[in-house]
């Protein structure tokens, strides 16, 4: 027992079984009139459903000229038509296995719902004041068991106000949010947008709209700056109506306050407006079921390992719970609120730190914890092993630079997997925009991962996972790491220099281009005449002696087999005429541009160059 929360709330948990449910949910059955199925049926196995006889519904199908046996597997489309046929309607139910706990959708009964706090992430322009906002909501009316408290940044954060508690995500703006999102993890309730007032409505001001209403996020806003003479908090809200964002006030339905930030006015109006929303939104969560949640932070602790802030979306956390994060999973050894406070539970809308994890999972990957480590166990080898396949057949990455180059003379490659280490966020950046630069049309360089911090197994993972290359920019790997490395074969390449690492990039790629491009030789002229004309230079005539001479041609100027000069055709001409081109066996004259030294006997070679097809 002592692997288990002995907690009266936990052992509630055992009837809340997500996955029990889930089961049941994939048995077809007749509901109120409904065929709700899960998978394709033969005819006989549908006709014992509906309780009719299969030769009914190979009749059916006969009169519609479809020929179907009693064993013959129905797709959905005839599944549907077939139970109308007999006054049936249908549903189809996405089997869920409990490895998929990110879709499985368990209904919670309604007695057992009871209100969560809502989660808020602050949106707005760079320098409208998110940072300020949320030092000032962290800081203001701290609760008494917060004074002291030394605060930590776990990603985010909790208020009182009210009684009633606010969750905030810590990293202001929707790159943070974006990110979760194509990551599949939704987390915030309410989008709090920060608008200066002697600003107005700036281009991530409108991006920010564009991603809470995309995700359905209601907007709040938050007119800042409102202590700085000219600010004008009506000419903001004008400017949000063209942007569908109509304050309550004109009509809509947006709650809009005006604050400072940096004076500490209006904040507690805007904390209520979120209550406010927050009640509109009518959040409510089971408290009583195993926790479900997303990862909003994790990093590797040097003392500790592993360690994560998750944030519980449903369900109760407890310590000591077994969780499976990703395609990773462990026993939740401590857990922390923002200020370092050992805690022994989490409810739902309330955000933690944890360590326990047997890897540092990824922002955004969702959590679920499990009754036993047996079963945590077995579902994250099922993940593993599901997101290898997934992610193997997605992308065609390559492992080494070496096969690259083969790959790309194959003409297969489309993608360079790389995963990012640096030495600090900037460089990250930095080393990420560098490498993206390099894409062309055949070579796709995907940087998969990109983070400050010393190379994970986590990367390695990563890497194994999805063919990517692991390029360590001012970090190195532990002697752990690289054997890691060895055994997932996965290539480290460690660089000091962006040039450096660009430059072997660069050449990777060309030589693993398709279509190299090369020199092909167009004509040559053989030198029989100079002549200088004032204003103009030397004129050569010549001899066309080997295929065609063409205006503006690339050409070079060869002396005795060597190279004098290279430029290209200025002008040229048949008698006194211009002309596009002259052949083989004909005379002409012609200029070789910024040149005037040509002898007699020269050899004036004309080049193009051109894609080679190495099929
Ligand atoms: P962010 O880029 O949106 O996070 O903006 P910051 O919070 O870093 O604020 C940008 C600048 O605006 C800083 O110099 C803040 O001190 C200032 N600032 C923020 N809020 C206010 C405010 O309410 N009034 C005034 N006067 N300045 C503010």
């Amino acid at each position: 027992m002592k692997n288990k929360p002995m907690n009266k709330k936990s052992n509630q948990r055992e009837a809340n079984l997500p996955t029990k449910k889930t089961q049941q949910q994939n048995l077809n059955k007749i509901n109120n009139g409904v065929f709700v199925f899960t998978r394709s049926l033969t005819v006989g196995e549908l006709a014992k459903e509906l309780n009719v006889g299969a030769g009914d519904i190979i009749k059916k199908l006969f009169l519609q000229k479809k020929l179907v046996t009693i064993n013959q597997y129905l797709d959905d489309e005839t599944i549907g038509e077939i139970c109308l046929e007999f006054g049936y309607d249908f549903k189809k139910e996405e089997v869920i296995n409990e490895e998929d706990f990110e879709k499985a959708q368990i209904e919670d009964k309604e007695e057992d719902l009871t209100e969560r706090p809502p989660v808020v992430t602050v949106m707005g322009h760079v320098d409208h004041g998110k940072t300020t906002l949320i030092d000032a909501i962290r800081n203001s009316n701290l609760a008494a068991n917060e004074v002291g408290g030394i605060s930590q940044e776990i990603g985010a954060y909790q208020k009182v106000v009210n009684g009633k508690k606010i969750t905030f995500i810590d990293t202001p703006g929707h790159e943070a949010f974006s990110a979760m999102r194509s990551r599949g993890a939704s987390v915030t309730d309410i989008v709090v947008l920060v608008v200066a007032a002697d600003d107005g409505v700036m281009p991530q001001t409108i991006e920010a709209i564009d991603h809470a209403k995309a995700a359905s996020v209601p907007i709040i806003v938050a007119i800042n700056k409102i202590d700085v003479p000219g600010a004008n908090p009506e000419k903001v809200l004008n400017e949000l109506m063209q942007h569908d964002v109509i304050a309550e006030k004109f009509g809509g339905d947006v709650l809009t306050c005006e604050i400072s930030a940096k004076k500490k006015l209006g904040i507690n109006d805007l904390l209520e407006d979120i209550l406010l929303q927050a009640e509109m939104l009518q959040l409510r969560a089971n408290s009583k079921r195993y926790a479900i949640g997303t990862v909003l932070e994790a990093e590797l602790d040097k003392g500790e390992g592993p360690k994560a802030t998750l944030l519980v979306q449903n369900g109760t956390l407890f310590n000591n719970d077994y969780v499976v994060v990703g395609t990773t999973y462990g026993k939740i050894r401590r857990m922390t609120n923002e200020f370092k406070q050992v805690i022994k539970e989490v409810g739902p809308g309330t955000p933690c730190s944890v360590i326990g994890l047997s890897e540092v999972p990824l922002a955004g990957d969702r959590f679920m914890a499990f009754p036993t480590e047996k079963q945590a166990k077995d579902i994250a080898e099922k993940r593993k092993l599901k997101k290898v396949q997934e992610e193997r057949a997605a992308s065609s990455g390559v492992s080494s630079l070496d096969d690259l180059y083969s790959k790309i003379s194959e003409g297969q490659l489309a993608q360079i997997n790389i995963v990012l280490k640096t030495d600090s966020t900037g460089s990250a950046e930095a080393v990420k925009g560098a490498l993206e630069k390099l894409n062309n049309e055949q070579v796709k360089v995907n940087v998969i991962r990109s983070a400050a911090g010393a190379i994970t197994e986590s990367d390695i993972l990563l890497a194994s996972a999805s063919d990517a290359i692991i390029y360590g920019f001012n970090v190195r790997p532990s002697a752990m790491i690289r054997k890691k490395a060895e055994e997932e074969k996965v290539e480290i390449r460690l660089h000091r220099i962006i040039y450096a690492l660009t430059e072997e990039m660069e050449d990777a790629i060309k030589g693993k281009m398709k279509k190299e491009e090369v020199e092909v030789v167009t004509g040559q002229a053989e030198v029989r005449n100079v002549f200088k004309i004032s204003k103009v230079g030397e004129i050569a005539g010549c001899m066309v002696t080997d295929g065609v001479i063409k205006i503006n041609a690339k050409c070079r100027v060869l002396r005795d087999g060597a190279i004098v000069y290279e430029g290209q055709i200025d002008s040229l001409k048949r008698f006194k005429d211009d002309a596009k081109e002259v052949k083989q066996g004909y005379e002409c004259g012609l200029k070789v541009s910024n040149y005037n030294d040509i002898h007699d006997n020269d050899i004036i070679e004309c080049y193009e160059m051109k894609e080679k097809d190495n099929a």
